[in-house]
């Protein structure tokens, strides 16, 4: 199946594609990698009356990092430009060793920050890892730019904070503190398929040993990525030995409410989580790591 005909501007400024947004809204559809719209479009899922191409729009894609270590970067960054630049590496170490779980490096190539984020695929890595890092979307339209964190982002299943007249412009990963470490666990059928379940997370420990900091954010289990605050709660303020994971892991598990879907059971992905959440705490204990996804990848099939 072919899309029905719509119209088509590639603007070379913001102020056109506000322009444009502003007057078609519900009407229009951000084009950026297509990756996901372009099927969605062939499907007839969605029937636009225009699409607004921003791959040519001025000031939406790069990668900067600010004198406090906070990672911006515009929209329309590709995925594949996330993977390889090394400031991503040594600034958001999760955010790095997320990137090769996407699909594959064709998809990457094209496929962006901001348009994996606006789909907001329940089962898609890069909303996890935002809401893990506590990022915040920089949101523009005609009526004024705000900022919404990832937690308040991600609304249901492809659904997301965004007025049909707003544009998702950059994201900001705040600075990885000092000592800040990490843990990234999915498991897809095929490499490149979307995950069946997934975590994301980052811990910190004190002085003491206990946990300080935690943010643990499953993925591919509800309608959006979510923090698995019953896991967080058993390990704040405690050391992470062997039962406290296997105790925050089964916690875990035991308060989220899976889909069941032709791909897996409900009853699947609990287990799963459980299982991926124990891995993802012990790489993460096991001290920062720069090449977690092989690894991981290996030890999780
Ligand atoms: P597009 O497809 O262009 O747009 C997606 C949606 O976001 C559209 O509704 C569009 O209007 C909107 N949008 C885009 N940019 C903006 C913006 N700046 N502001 C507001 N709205 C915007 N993804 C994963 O996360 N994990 C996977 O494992 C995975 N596997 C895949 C496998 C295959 C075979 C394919 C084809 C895709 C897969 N994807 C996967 C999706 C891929 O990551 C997409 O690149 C991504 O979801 C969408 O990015 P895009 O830039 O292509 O956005």
């Amino acid at each position: 199946m072919k899309p029905p005909r719509f119209k088509y501007q590639a603007p070379a400024t913001l102020e056109a594609v506000l322009a444009l947004l502003g007057q078609y809204g519900e009407r229009a559809r951000i084009l950026a990698g297509g990756q996901s719209l372009v099927p969605i479009l062939n499907f007839r899922l969605a029937t636009p009356e225009i699409l607004i191409d921003i791959n040519r729009t001025a000031g939406l894609a790069g990668i900067e990092m600010e004198d406090d270590g906070t990672l911006v970067v515009g929209a329309m960054t590709r995925e594949r430009a996330l993977e390889e630049d090394p400031r991503v590496r040594g600034a958001n170490p999760l955010l790095a060793a997320a990137m090769p779980y996407i699909a594959h490096t064709q998809i990457r190539n094209r496929g962006t920050l901001g348009g994996s984020l606006a789909h907001a695929d329940p089962a898609a890595e890069l909303p996890a890892v935002s809401l893990a890092c506590d990022a915040c979307f920089d949101l523009l339209g005609l009526r004024g730019a705000r900022t919404v964190a990832a937690a308040d982002f991600f609304r249901g299943i492809y659904a997301t904070a965004l007025e049909p007249d707003e544009l998702l412009v950059r994201v900001r990963f705040p600075a990885w503190p000092p000592g800040m470490r990490f843990g990234f666990r999915e498991l897809a059928r095929r490499h490149g398929d979307f995950a069946l379940a997934g975590i994301a997370l980052t811990v910190r420990l004190g002085e003491s040993g206990g946990c300080s900091a935690l943010r643990i954010v499953g993925f591919g289990i509800g309608d959006t990525p979510e923090r698995l605050r019953a896991a967080e709660a058993e390990l704040l303020d405690r050391v992470p030995d062997a039962a406290a994971i296997t105790r925050a892991a089964r916690a875990a598990a035991t308060a989220c409410s899976p889909r069941g879907d032709i791909h897996a059971s409900a009853a699947y992905r609990r287990e799963l989580l459980e299982v991926l959440l124990r891995r993802a705490l012990d790489d993460a204990l096991a001290g920062p790591r720069h090449d977690a996804p092989a690894d991981a990848r290996a030890r999780a099939s």
